[in-house]
């Protein structure tokens, strides 16, 4: 891989503009105060403010600056699990819930880029999910089955021999389509919606740590790097990047690194071949590929290539893996340039799905969707803002208990990582 070049950066925020934000200065008090300012927070505080509240979104760094500026650009119907372990897990009422909820999130992002007209490049342009196994193609036979039958969803089961029409690779066994499915720009996205919450009245301030929160009288103080702040309500919506700042929620997420390539623009022809529908890719594996074309037609490839929140080489070491896992699925790519790499950090929850809802403390969340945030998390931030608003907001993620591990094994620091990482390489080794 020719490295010499390579830029340690996310290449989505080096072609995004800077949100417009108007210049605030600091209030002593809002109704509510909103920590962390990537897709969850930034849909809630648009919500509130266009429901009249004075609400202000705290960022320790820019807006987007986490996740949301770093993702694969998905908007993906359904969840980080398959339909039928969801059922198994939650039943088939629930499991229905929380499904018609991930179909109305990407039809939430498509509105909301519509309204506010963001310009983030977000068409249906569908996802593929790819059988790395002959045993996967049948499971997801059995998947595009029962999501017709019990939920009414159709999808195309796409079997090997006519892979080719989707994509240029021999490595798949077949694969689901749902056209259901968006793409779009995370960091235009992220940069659109800032504006779009600036617009609607949210007091937005970069740069604007919490350090802590205190409950006072039946409100909260909030000590930030810029001064303290009263509110009436607290949201955290701080998803992979939750601290010890909430410890309660803390020890019910775990942090998970992922990192992504983007390659030099590729000719067009060889892109055409690669996506000629321009869709979302991923794979059945559980240290999973996940790739798809940008406007420009880089090679945007992603993976779990660390299991681990980013140490200082890790994005360099992960780059070269990323190549290298590329050039095996399309070979025709093994002597293109890699010119950026860049890692950021996602929140798994221990029964896989996000949850949103109120602490024992009283402070509101909207977190944990896995690889599956850029709708959910959007909607379910915006969701949160309703319901902080007073309204009532029907969403199955709201009632669904939030687990922690059992027996208090776990508190916020996630050291059963290398052997959950070893476990799950192992069965993607045995599969
Ligand atoms: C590499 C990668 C690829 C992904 N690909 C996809 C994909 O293709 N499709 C998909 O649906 N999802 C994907 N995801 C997941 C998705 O990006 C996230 O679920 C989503 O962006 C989370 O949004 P958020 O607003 O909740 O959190 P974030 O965007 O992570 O924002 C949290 C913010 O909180 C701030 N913060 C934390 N603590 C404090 C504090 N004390 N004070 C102030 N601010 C604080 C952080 O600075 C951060 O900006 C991916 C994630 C990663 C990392």
């Amino acid at each position: 891989m020719t490295v010499a070049t390579l830029r340690e950066q996310s290449y989505w925020s080096a072609t995004a503009p800077a949100p417009q934000i108007t210049e605030r200065t600091w209030p002593q008090r809002v109704d509510v105060a909103i920590v962390g300012g990537g897709y969850t927070g930034l849909a809630a505080a648009r919500e509130l403010a266009r429901r009249g509240a004075h609400v202000a979104v705290l960022e320790a760094y820019t807006f987007g600056w986490g996740a949301s500026s770093r993702n694969g650009g998905m908007a993906l119907t359904g969840l980080k699990e398959s339909m039928s372990a969801t059922i198994r897990r939650f039943g088939t009422e629930t499991a229905r819930a929380l499904f018609r909820t991930s179909l109305e999130a990407v039809a939430y992002v498509e509105r909301l880029v519509h309204e506010e007209e963001i310009d983030c490049e977000f068409a249906r342009c569908g996802h593929l999910e790819l059988a790395w196994k002959p045993s996967h193609f049948e499971a997801l036979q059995r998947e595009a089955e029962l999501l017709e039958r019990v939920f009414g969803h159709h999808v195309h089961v796409i079997p090997r021999s006519a892979l080719h029409t989707e994509t240029a690779t021999d490595y798949y066994h077949g694969a689901l389509l749902d056209e259901a499915s968006g793409g779009l720009h995370p960091a235009k996205y992220a940069s659109g919606l800032a504006t779009a919450a600036d617009r609607a009245g949210a007091w937005l301030f970069e740069r604007c740590r919490v350090n802590a929160i205190e409950r006072t009288n039946g409100a909260f103080a909030l000590q930030t790097t810029r001064g303290t702040l009263c509110a009436n309500a607290v949201l955290i919506a701080t998803n992979g990047y939750t601290s010890s700042l909430t410890p309660e929620i803390q020890r019910r997420v775990i942090p998970i690194g992922s990192y992504i390539i983007a390659t030099d623009p590729l000719p067009a022809e060889l892109a055409q071949a690669i996506s000629p529908k321009r869709r979302m890719m991923y794979d059945t594996k559980h240290f999973l590929f996940y790739y798809r074309l940008s406007s420009d037609n880089r090679m945007i490839f992603g993976g779990r290539a660390a299991f681990f929140p980013e140490g200082p080489d890790t994005v360099r070491k992960s780059a070269a893996i990323l190549h290298k896992s590329m050039s095996q699925v399309y070979p025709q790519l093994a002597h293109a340039r890699v010119e950026y790499a860049w890692g950021g950090t996602l929140a798994f929850t221990f029964d896989l799905i996000p949850h949103a809802g109120q602490t024992r403390d009283g402070l509101y969340y909207a977190l944990g969707c896995g690889g599956h945030g850029v709708a959910l998390l959007s909607y379910l931030g915006a969701c949160m803002g309703c319901h902080i608003a007073g309204e009532k907001v029907d969403n199955p993620f709201f009632t669904l208990p939030f687990p922690t591990a059992p027996l208090g094994l776990y508190d916020g620091r996630p050291w059963f990582l290398p052997l959950v990482g070893a476990y799950y390489r192992l069965r993607d080794w045995l599969a």
